[in-house]
């Protein structure tokens, strides 16, 4: 493997490229968005000079990542040269199978096309390519040049050969790739959402407030943070459509989404992205301040 290409240079495209190109791979990063390659290029710019102040990289170091990295609008292009392809657009299934299908009709033969979805069925993925053996799942963390864990997704289809290479690959990134089979969530999200869920539904139930919730969560679990807090910053909406697939693919009601949840992404409140959620985000979201609506004592 040497030459990677990222597809979406959003959030999580952005942190993939980054890890990649540090560690001495040639990287072909892919937006349909002009915009969205150029504030991908001044993140990475931004949190190398982060680990260069930290004395954690050096600033040649930082130049050489830089230059590993090549931009593309368009697809063909950048998949030309590719032993291994991450797929990391927006969480919408059709968009998916359409630049699956795309990038098998432009990638190398023997090129690795891997999702890094937090939700879709890397089988279903698989089955819109002529190689599904040669597809899989690479579940990195946000953010991906901190988080240590990838999730290795094996599909009905892929190789043993495939699996062991992007095993070894996600090593030489110094990350711990863990092997998961695909079903609905794969291992982190099948017992995170839930627990997030969970946690709404106790806050819906009035057994306790926003805060205690959290706290109960952070001081008695060791958890970095609660898990209201921790769905706030995921986003609302996207803990809802994996509840959803959660609940359909396994087609058990204990993956019901809390009624709360579906109302506050009804209602357009997603977390800290749209500035409320079960926190309130307007002050710049320094101070953790509980939003208005479960101030309320129905919600103590
Ligand atoms: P994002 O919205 O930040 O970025 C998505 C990018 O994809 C955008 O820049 C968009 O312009 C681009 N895009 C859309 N259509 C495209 C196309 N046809 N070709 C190329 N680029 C296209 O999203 P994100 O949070 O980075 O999530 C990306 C993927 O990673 C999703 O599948 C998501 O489920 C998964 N994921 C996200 C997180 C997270 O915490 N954000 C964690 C793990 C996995």
């Amino acid at each position: 493997m040497k030459n990677i290409t990222v597809i979406g240079s959003g959030t999580m495209g952005n942190g993939i490229a980054h890890v990649f190109a540090q560690n001495g791979y040639t990287v072909s990063l892919v937006d349909i968005s002009k915009e969205a390659l150029d504030r991908a290029l001044a993140t990475i710019a931004k949190n190398l000079d982060r680990q260069v102040s930290k004395g954690s990289l050096t600033e040649d170091d930082k130049k050489k990542t830089l230059a590993n990295i090549t931009v593309f609008t368009e697809l063909g292009a950048g998949v030309a040269q590719a032993d291994l392809v991450v797929e990391a657009a927006t969480e919408n299934v059709d968009l998916k199978l359409k630049i699956f299908r795309d990038i098998d009709q432009h990638a190398p033969a023997n090129a690795i096309l891997a999702s890094n979805t937090s939700s879709i069925s890397i089988t279903r993925i698989a089955a819109a390519t002529k190689r599904p053996g040669q597809v899989i799942g690479m579940h990195f963390m946000n953010p991906v040049p901190v988080m240590k864990l990838v999730e290795v997704i094996r599909g009905y289809s892929t190789t043993d050969a495939v699996t062991a290479a992007v095993m070894d690959t996600s090593r030489k990134l110094g990350k711990v790739p863990v092997e998961v089979n695909d079903y609905p969530g794969f291992v982190a999200n099948k017992i995170l959402m839930p627990m997030i869920n969970e946690a709404i539904i106790t806050l819906y139930e009035g057994t306790a407030g926003v805060e205690e919730i959290d706290t109960v969560m952070k001081l008695g679990m060791a958890h970095p943070m609660g898990p209201l807090h921790l769905a706030d910053f995921i986003g609302l909406d996207v803990c809802l459509s994996i509840m959803n697939v959660l609940f359909e693919g396994f087609g058990n009601p204990k993956y019901a989404p809390c009624p709360l949840l579906v109302n506050m992404v009804a209602a357009g409140h997603l977390g800290a992205k749209s500035g409320q959620g079960f926190y309130d985000y307007s002050g710049g979201g320094k101070e953790l301040v509980v939003a208005a609506r479960f101030r309320k004592k129905e919600f103590a």
